[in-house]
This record gives C-alpha cells, structure tokens and sequence, in this order.
C-alpha cells in the first residue's frame, strides 16, 4: 500500500499502490489551493482509500459545475485531498503529499492549460486541454 500524508503528519492517507489517473491542472482554483504554479493529483477510488487523523473541509464551486470538497490539515494547513460532486467514487490525492513517487506515471491530461504559467513545460502529458476535462473511470 502507499500513502499520503500533510506537512505535520496528523493527516494521513493509505492508499491503493496505483492510482486510476494522474492529473496536471493549471486552473486558478488549483493554483490558490497549493500556492504552486499548478495543481498535480492522483486518483483513487474512493472506497479503497483510509483517511486517518483530522481533516477540515473548504468547499467552493467547480468550473465544470458540482462542488470541489478541499480536505486539509487544520495543524499545519497542508491541502492532501480532495473529492468532486461530478465524480464522488474517486479522491484526489496531492502527489506533494505522498511517500513514494518514483513509479507514478507522467500526467495523463494537463488541463486548464488557458491558465498555465508560461514558463511550465509539461509537453509530456498524454493530452492537453484549455479548459477541463471529465475523468472517467479506467476500470
Ligand atoms: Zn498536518
Ligand atoms: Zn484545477
């Protein structure tokens, strides 16, 4: 199993070793979210993924309609996770936040790439949108 955990480690993950998809998005929300040039998941299916410890939740409309639930550490502020109304089977997992990277593959999709800094080089990423795009299930 892997795992995840924020800045302090009082919120932790375990998760499956694979995620379904990895993900680059450059949206303004995702960039305010992490305080980085652009937000970068992993994603899991929900019911395979453990939550420990204590988690505050920041919600806030998404571009794509639905609501974005944010899930980080109220000690230290760390933003680990993350679930949508438009796909409420899977979590979104910040790579920032977990153990072992080494075997995650490049980003499937970049998207909202309209809003990328342009000094971000990301020309591996399977496909690129402007905008988004729905992530379906790879099962
Ligand atoms: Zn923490
Ligand atoms: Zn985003």
């Amino acid at each position: 199993m892997a795992n995840a955990r924020c800045s302090c480690g009082a919120l932790r993950l375990t998760l499956p070793d694979e995620p379904k998809a990895v993900i680059a998005c450059h949206c303004i929300e995702c960039q305010r979210r992490t305080g980085a040039p652009f937000g970068a998941g992993a994603f899991y299916p929900a019911e395979a993924v453990t939550i420990s410890g204590t988690a505050r939740q920041y919600t806030r409309d998404a571009a794509s309609g639905g609501k974005v639930h944010s899930y980080f550490c109220p000690d230290c502020g760390s933003s680990v996770c993350w679930k949508t109304d438009n796909l409420p089977t899977m979590i979104g997992v910040a790579l920032g936040a977990l153990d072992n990277t080494s075997l995650l593959p490049v980003p499937a999709k970049s998207i909202f790439e309209r809003s990328k800094h342009h000094w971000v080089r990301i020309e591996d990423a399977g496909e690129h949108f402007q905008q988004g795009s729905v992530i379906r299930h790879a099962d």
